[in-house]
């Protein structure tokens, strides 16, 4: 609905469509799968790295999956601190799945950053920036999603290792790709209209069609029907109606407005400097690299989330990244395969890489 995400085309876009595809579900099914199970998984990654395991409370407090009673729920995944250093639960609707293994290992993050700095004194026990917080499990996410650490999950059979074959390995980074990468055209575009809408650079007539322009040239998407103000599309999304505040000052709108966009870029930045940490990169290359058990890689780690917002968060990064700001080249060196490949497969069928605004359907 919202293009933040476009793995449902991705049958469409595969660079070797007749390699077989990677089902995960059939082999979920065959292990049974639980719910429970797939929090231990997200959880089993952190303790490899020597993070503690999830308290008693967690398992018995948290809503793991839609209450069975019928009760009406909110059922947007989400993690909280309740700020008592002990108290941590999740609340989700959680499905055996996959995909839900995957925003299960997110949520679990969170839960992580918050264990690991609650020894510090309340004010500080907060993300470095809110797109540290979103970061942490989507960096284990990049290591679940090698071949390593698929296969020790009894995910993918050895015998059928991605990187036995170079193009199945493309297949999988283009679906890494649409997995990851169009979220940071849309959180753009939400932030922007947000901040737009805030500073009342529009009307009030023009909120959805100047959403649509926005999302047109951006992420290159179009409505799939005629749009007018008598729709109200950005309401769709939870975070603008539910979530994030008004923000009052310009500090506020620097440290938030970009929450997801940054925890995209920061996330290969962690991911790097973790696989450098555990003596792997550049070795093996990023997409390949699973940090599952280092200890050194998770002393890193540790040591950033424990600082949680004591110092000002350039310092947090640098000291464990080296680099003390954002910097989208560890995402780059981690789809180069896919990127050189592209490039050469554009030059090759004379392809027009980009897209053209047209009409705006509102
Ligand atoms: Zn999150």
């Amino acid at each position: 609905m919202w293009g933040q995400d476009w793995m449902s085309i991705s049958e469409l876009l595969m660079p070797f469509p007749e390699k077989p595809k990677q089902t995960f579900a059939k082999k979920m099914r065959a292990q049974n799968y639980t719910v429970e199970k797939m929090y231990r998984v997200a959880e089993d990654f952190f303790v490899s790295l020597n993070f503690s395991s999830l308290p008693e409370s967690f398992w018995k407090l948290s809503m793991l999956k839609k209450p069975a009673d019928g009760r009406r729920v909110m059922c947007q995944p989400s993690a909280w601190d309740f700020c008592d250093t002990q108290d941590f639960r999740i609340k989700m609707c959680t499905e055996v799945s996959f995909k839900d293994l995957l925003i299960v290992t997110h949520e679990v993050g969170h839960i992580q950053y918050y264990m690991e700095y609650s020894g510090q004194p309340f004010v500080f026990r907060q993300g470095a920036k809110p797109a540290f917080h979103e970061a942490v499990g989507d960096t284990m996410v990049l290591s679940l999603l090698t071949p390593e650490h698929l296969e020790r999950l009894g995910l993918v059979d050895p015998k059928d290792l991605l990187d036995n074959d170079e193009q199945k390995s493309l297949n999988f980074l283009m679906e890494i790709a649409l997995k990851k990468l169009p979220l940071v055209a849309f959180s753009y575009v939400m932030y922007k209209w947000r901040h737009d809408v805030m500073s009342k650079t529009y009307s009030s007539e023009q909120l959805n069609c100047r959403w649509w322009e926005l999302r047109e040239k951006f992420e290159g998407v179009k409505a799939p029907s005629k749009r007018s103000e008598e729709d109200f599309d950005p309401g769709s999304k939870w975070h603008v109606v539910a979530d994030l505040p008004f923000l009052r000052t310009a500090e506020l709108i620097k440290v938030n407005i970009f929450r997801y966009q940054f925890s995209k870029i920061l996330e290969f930045q962690f991911h790097k400097a973790l696989c450098e940490a555990a003596g792997k990169y550049p070795t093996i290359p990023l997409h390949k690299c699973s940090i599952y058990g280092n200890a050194e890689a998770g002393e890193k780690f540790r040591t950033l989330l424990k600082a949680g917002y004591s110092e000002a968060w350039e310092d947090t990064l640098e000291d464990m990244t080296g680099v003390a700001d954002m910097d989208v080249r560890p995402l780059l060196e981690y789809f180069k395969p896919l990127h050189d490949y592209l490039v050469a497969e554009n030059a090759r069928t004379g392809e027009t890489v980009g897209w053209t605004k047209g009409e705006t359907r509102c």
